[in-house]
């Protein structure tokens, strides 16, 4: 019986290109996460990611010390196939840390697939898809920067474009708007995020306002529990209202549901803590016909890899996804060779496993590790 015998943890810093303006967790200079290597009884290894962000779940040092200290004593000697049990087993020993488990998650199914040949999308049912449209999002804090870089874009296919709004004044987010709108026409399919910046109080006015650019959605306007407001502008606007921070797992989402709170949902492993789990909440949204959208912190490769191949899986994630941190924000990413983007699409990697190449080298000497235990 094939086992988990060790785990090596390495807590690591990558430089990224460009500030991100989010409104809160402002993002300059570097971003923190956890990268775990499981190495089973045959010597097959695995590699799984934990990438919190302090505004939204938690953080890097936190999810560290969860794998090291809380989560490591109970994962060597058992049977690496037995994923759902083990996921079971880690949720009764420890509350919450939901990235540090799906990091475990992810390494499992990297040597499962290993083992057997098959994908982690094959794991999961198989592919519905190949390729997944990649939307890139505007946050950079000097408007005309990712202007600039929609030009360079937009002719190689990149069209999907989401504007976080709501950090600076809703004229400034109206004239950047005008501004997409004006040089791309309806070439571009744009899309709003709030990052909860709204207050309910005069929101409406503010979404009415954005709706005359025809956005696909607006994005979490409000914060994560005013869902009376979510579900005032999912019945007075057109425009479909996506729930990110109001959805993290199945009773968030039962409870938008029952309120009509949310046309659409952003599914992020790092939220779910896991992919069963992300495919048992996509399994509750496609029973209602709400689509989902593959959303992200700030993972790297590894945990954009199993993402991608989660997506492949489940038919319902049909808005696309942001996976566009290694290409475009990290300078240097760990894996060998990033996921392939092909015209504006995140390409499902082949291989077995995660379908991607990682070695220590590899973290070396592409990122700072802070920690290593
Ligand atoms: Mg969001």
């Amino acid at each position: 019986m094939e086992t988990i015998e060790r785990i090596r943890l390495f807590l690591i810093e990558s430089p990224i290109k460009m500030a991100r303006l989010q409104g809160v967790g402002n993002v300059k200079g570097t971003v923190k996460r956890v990268i775990l290597e499981m190495t089973s009884s045959s010597g097959i290894i695995g590699w799984g990611e934990a990438a919190p962000w302090e505004v939204f779940t938690g953080t890097p040092e936190g999810a560290f010390s969860a794998l090291e200290t809380y989560i490591r004593p109970h994962l060597i000697g058992r049977p690496v196939h037995r994923i759902r049990e083990l996921m079971l087993h880690l949720d009764r020993m420890l509350v919450g840390h939901g990235e540090a488990k799906v990091a475990v998650e992810m390494a499992m199914f990297d040597i499962v697939g290993k083992l057997s040949g098959l994908s982690l999308a094959d794991l999961l049912g198989g592919r519905v898809r190949d390729h997944i449209p990649l939307s890139f999002s505007i946050a950079d804090p000097d408007f005309n920067a990712d202007l600039e870089r929609m030009h360079q874009m937009v002719p190689n296919g990149n069209t999907i474009y989401k504007v976080k709004t709501g950090v600076k004044s809703h004229r400034e987010d109206l004239t950047h708007l005008e501004a997409i709108r004006k040089n791309f026409g309806h070439s571009v399919d744009l899309r709003v995020d709030y990052n909860q910046a709204l207050k309910p109080f005069g929101a409406i006015k503010i979404l009415r306002d954005v709706e005359a650019f025809e956005p696909t959605f607006i994005e979490q306007p409000v914060p994560r529990d005013c869902l009376t407001a979510m579900a005032s502008f999912t019945a007075a606007l057109d425009t479909p209202i996506l729930a990110d921070e109001s959805c993290f797992n199945p009773r968030d989402l039962l409870e938008l549901i029952q309120l009509g709170a949310a046309d659409a949902i952003s599914v992020k492993l790092m939220k779910s803590g896991g992919i069963l789990k992300a495919q048992n909440l996509m399994a509750i949204a496609d029973s209602v016909n709400i689509p989902g959208y593959g959303g992200t912190l700030w993972e790297g490769g590894i945990a954009l890899a199993a993402a991608t191949q989660f997506i492949s899986a489940t038919p319902g994630i049909s808005l696309g996804c942001e996976f566009y941190m290694p290409h475009h924000v990290l300078t240097e990413d760990i894996l060998e060779e990033r996921v392939a983007h092909e015209a504006g699409n995140v390409v499902v990697p082949n291989g077995a496993g995660l379908g991607i190449s990682v070695t220590e080298t590899s973290i070396r000497e592409n990122a700072k590790i802070i920690t290593q235990a």
